[in-house]
């Protein structure tokens, strides 16, 4: 392969070459959009951002005071497993013994780690298309040879990758979002976690079943884990979507000697997560009643946005938008049913006043270019309604 290098202007004169792993990695086009939608003219459904009106910001900043005034160790170098009291509230919630849980810089750390401990460079590893785009920028940058399979209503097509598996394809992790997947919305059905577990055990693949948006379920009930099903399921957990994304805390449960195994690929890469922020989250979340209040609040807030999203959907767009609704989570997938390219409407949409994600950003190989995603986590319901008006108007 040529060497690629930075353009001169960039490296005073002497071009720098870059290994191929940097190379490997597309900006993400969701990150490079929320750049331009950051404008106040524009009703943004674009990013995926949690209701900041949620963020717990003066019980955090009391937590902050208190830790810091009780104890100067808050700041000091701390363990790579992440501050025992906060593993031990993600063991009590999964169910797992504590040496199985690894405090993580999010999940995104997480999936990281896990990537750079299990894929050798070129070995395939299974995911959604359309999938989430850190996902797809993570495991590019492990090397691994991304082999997608098409998913639906009810999430990833395991009998698709059934037959892959059948006729050879040995990855080494196959990753799912199944509640509430980002992009799609979807949620993966119980016979599908089953079976895709019962693959994992029979093919020796380990799933990466990632999960920040199982608690915001605001209707019926919630589906078993795939990890219930195997004993070969990574689980990657955050607090971004249930208290907030900023402090960057999330963790892994991970069967025992993978456990291990993480831990010291996190020691080579950052040392420990933040000890002040893993004390202060864990203060917030196990404060009494906490949980509880905070995703009382969270659901409806997210249950009516999308109820307001869905109605604005339906009334403006009519027959020529085709979507589900879900039942949780911050997204709706959607599909034109003519052939509109959402990339090129895109600018249209945005001298509208209105911002939307085109299906195209979250393609592993596939094109989605009739689809988009709405995200109904940040604005209002009457700013919905309003930026679906917008697009209407675009499509004009
Ligand atoms: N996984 C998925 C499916 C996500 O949507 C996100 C957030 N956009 C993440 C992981 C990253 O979450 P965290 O803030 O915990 O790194």
């Amino acid at each position: 392969m040529a060497v690629q290098t930075l353009p001169p202007a960039a490296a005073a004169g002497r071009p720098i070459a870059l290994a191929s792993a940097a190379l490997r990695i597309d900006s993400s086009a969701i990150r490079d959009l929320l750049h331009v939608v950051d404008r106040p003219d524009v009703i943004s459904l674009a990013g995926g951002l949690p209701a900041a009106e949620t963020f717990p910001a003066d019980a955090l900043s009391e937590a902050f005071a208190d830790i810091l005034a009780a104890d100067p160790g808050a700041l000091q170098y701390s363990t790579t497993e992440g501050f025992l009291p906060l593993r031990e509230w993600a063991a009590e919630r999964h169910g797992v013994e504590v040496e199985r849980v690894l405090i993580t810089h999010g999940s995104q750390q997480g999936l990281d780690i896990v990537a750079r401990a299990l894929i050798e460079p070129g070995a395939a590893v299974v995911l959604a298309d359309p999938g989430y785009v850190g996902a797809i920028q993570a495991l590019r940058l492990a090397g691994a040879r991304l082999t997608p399979v098409p998913s639906d209503v009810d999430g990833l097509d395991v009998d698709a990758l059934a037959i892959r598996l059948r006729h050879g394809e040995r990855p080494a992790i196959v990753y799912v979002v199944a509640n509430f997947n980002n992009p799609t919305g979807a949620t993966l059905s119980l016979e599908r976690r089953a079976a895709l577990a019962g693959l994992a055990d029979r093919y020796g693949f380990v799933v990466v079943e990632d999960d920040p948006y199982g608690e915001l379920r605001w209707n019926g009930p919630s589906r078993a884990s795939i990890a219930s099903f195997s004993d070969r399921v990574v689980t990657l957990g955050t607090v971004s979507k249930i208290v907030c994304p900023g402090l960057r805390i999330g963790f892994v449960v991970a069967p025992r000697p993978l456990a291990q195994t993480l831990v010291l690929v996190k020691q080579a890469v950052d040392l420990h997560t933040s000890t002040l922020s893993q004390r202060a989250v864990h203060r917030v979340l196990t404060a009494p009643g906490f949980m509880t209040a905070q995703l009382d609040r969270l659901r409806p807030l997210y249950s009516d946005r999308c109820n307001a999203l869905v109605h604005a959907l339906r009334t403006e767009l009519g027959d020529r938008f085709e979507f589900a609704a879900p039942d949780g989570g911050m997204f709706v997938w959607g599909q034109f049913v003519d052939s509109i390219d959402t990339q090129a409407l895109l600018p249209r949409a945005l001298e509208e006043g209105m911002a939307y994600v085109p299906g195209r950003a979250f393609a592993v190989d596939g094109d989605h270019r009739r689809a988009l995603r709405l995200s109904f986590a940040t604005a209002t319901p009457e700013q919905l309604y309003e930026g679906v008006r917008r697009l209407a108007s675009a499509l004009r």
